[in-house]
């Protein structure tokens, strides 16, 4: 357990370090901002939607902690290529990951990589970190022009 956790931690720390797709996308036809004043994480995701409305490239910038800026590189890992629904789906899943208490079991399996964040329910003001990735990017693809601010 203990080499598992420590196998988590590096992924995050690594990709707070080097986040991927990280900057502006030309090509999008989606900007949505987040902001997560508990914590000061900011972040602004690009998306191109295609015309089934699902993920066709997405990047995203801003300035966060490490859960936050790791969050955000794996979900736009995990979403690339993925329709709607699908992203509606992960989105849950991951946001039950993140949020189930301690003795409930977690199914990991279909979220891939995100799994490492599974720690992060023991730190409730952590959740807020986690997920800031997820609502924006659902403002993005709801193009509802607002800011996703985590309450
Ligand atoms: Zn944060």
């Amino acid at each position: 357990m203990d080499d598992l956790r420590d196998l988590y931690q590096a992924t995050i720390l690594d990709h707070n370090k080097r986040p991927r797709n990280f900057g502006e996308l030309a090509t999008a036809n989606r900007v949505a901002e987040g902001n997560n004043p508990l914590c000061g994480d900011q972040l602004r995701v690009h998306v191109r939607v295609g015309s089934d409305g699902g993920v066709e490239d997405i990047a995203f910038e801003g300035s966060g902690c490490a859960i936050s800026t790791a969050s955000a590189s794996l979900m736009t890992e995990f979403v690339k290529n993925l329709s709607r629904d699908e992203v509606d789906g992960a989105f849950e899943a991951f946001h039950d990951l993140v949020t189930r208490g301690p003795g409930d079991e977690v199914e990991p399996r279909s979220l891939n990589k995100l799994a490492v964040f599974s720690g992060v329910r023991e730190y409730p003001m952590r959740v807020k970190c986690a997920t800031l990735a997820w609502h924006t990017l659902r403002a993005a693809l709801d193009n509802s022009g607002q800011t996703a601010v985590t309450e």
